[in-house]
């Protein structure tokens, strides 16, 4: 199968601007998940084949379900070393950004990153790529910027060589942004790729435990507390919203990542087209967290954009609100009425 995505110019330019480089550093947006670790984890793999001397530097925290992934322990966050990070941003010859169409994305990073003299690769699936990048290699239609990675490294010709410790993070990568191949995830080069990294000997089902299998016992309770007292459900418009306190965190011992995937749940109702998740911030006052979900052709990164001051793909966004938990209940009951047409 042909999964070529770069043209052969930019093939060429990529294999250039890697063979000049020798400083790499690989970055990736805030707040990082399963795909933008993954992807970079990956690159940074075929970078350091190609003799490099690679950095992954990612904006923040990370959650605990992907500290088991290769090389993780190597990865550097800016808010723990903004000194160090600010040199090698400084120092290095290349940056390879990755899973972000925007340098916003990187929060305080984004001063570094755009400041920094290296030249730049941008690697991303988000739409509308506004990164001022030497290359960029922008394809919405991916499933993952982790997919894209391997279409990349098969490309120049370096998959052959590598190993688990970059089979592991590219398909992890895959894997969340598709919810474990749930969605987003039906054309045949995603199921030729996965054939191409079980020849790796990566193990696919012990992968999917350690991210989807690694819940604390608070956790769990708070998915069912969630579930049963917080949903609320409006069949009339196929949609659903909660919002979590932060002192309904504290009860259940809230740790970052707990949240993660809570959004998803209410999917699982039949015939349900949006689910919003709101959850304030466990410090900062007057903060409100945004994610949201959708199915089918229903566009949830415009919710996102008209009233969560956010963005993202077609079935899954999210963004933030700058007010109380109870005006974030009544904005997301707007927009939700706003998009009554599509949902009904
Ligand atoms: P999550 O709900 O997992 O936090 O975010 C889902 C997706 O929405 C992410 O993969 C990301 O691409 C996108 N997203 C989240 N927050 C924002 C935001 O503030 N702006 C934009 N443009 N996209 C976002
Ligand atoms: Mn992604």
């Amino acid at each position: 199968m042909n999964i070529d995505i770069m043209t052969t110019d930019q093939l060429a330019q990529m294999d250039q601007l890697i063979s000049t480089a020798q400083s790499v550093l690989v970055v990736c947006h805030k707040s990082p998940d399963g795909d933008a670790i993954g992807s970079s984890l990956g690159m940074a793999e075929y970078l350091r084949l190609r003799g490099k001397d690679v950095t992954v530097v990612v904006p923040d925290q990370y959650p605990d379900f992907l500290h088991w992934l290769p090389n993780s322990e190597k990865i550097v966050r800016y808010d723990k070393h903004p000194g160090k990070c600010d040199m090698l941003f400084k120092i290095a010859d290349l940056i390879v950004c990755l899973d972000f169409n925007t340098p916003s994305r990187v929060e305080d990073m984004e001063p570094a990153l755009v400041s920094s003299p290296a030249r730049k690769i941008l690697i991303d699936h988000h739409l509308k790529p506004d990164v001022d990048a030497d290359l960029v290699i922008s394809q919405p239609e991916a499933s993952s910027a982790s997919e894209l990675v391997f279409r990349v490294v098969w490309q120049l010709g370096g998959f052959q060589e590598l190993g688990k410790a970059f089979a592991i993070p590219v398909y992890c990568g895959m894997m969340t942004d598709t919810g474990g191949f749930t969605f987003n995830s039906t054309r045949p080069e995603i199921f030729f790729i996965i054939g191409e990294l079980l020849t790796k000997h990566i193990d696919k089902d012990k992968i999917y435990r350690n991210v989807y299998h690694n819940y604390s016992y608070d956790r769990i309770r708070l998915m069912g507390y969630v579930m049963y007292e917080k949903l609320v459900y409006l069949p009339e418009y196929h949609a659903s919203y909660y919002a979590i306190t932060r002192d309904e965190q504290k009860r259940f011992n809230f740790i970052k990542g707990d949240a993660e995937g809570l959004v998803n749940i209410p999917q699982q109702i039949k015939g349900l087209k949006l689910s919003i998740s709101l959850r304030e911030d466990t410090e900062k006052p007057n903060l409100v967290w945004v994610s949201l979900r959708s199915v089918d052709d229903f566009p949830c990164n415009l919710v996102a954009e008209r009233f969560f001051n956010g963005g993202g793909h077609l079935n899954a966004s999210g963004g933030r609100l700058n007010c109380s938990i109870d005006e974030a209940v009544e904005i997301a009951r707007q927009a939700i009425v706003a998009f009554a047409d599509t949902l009904k």
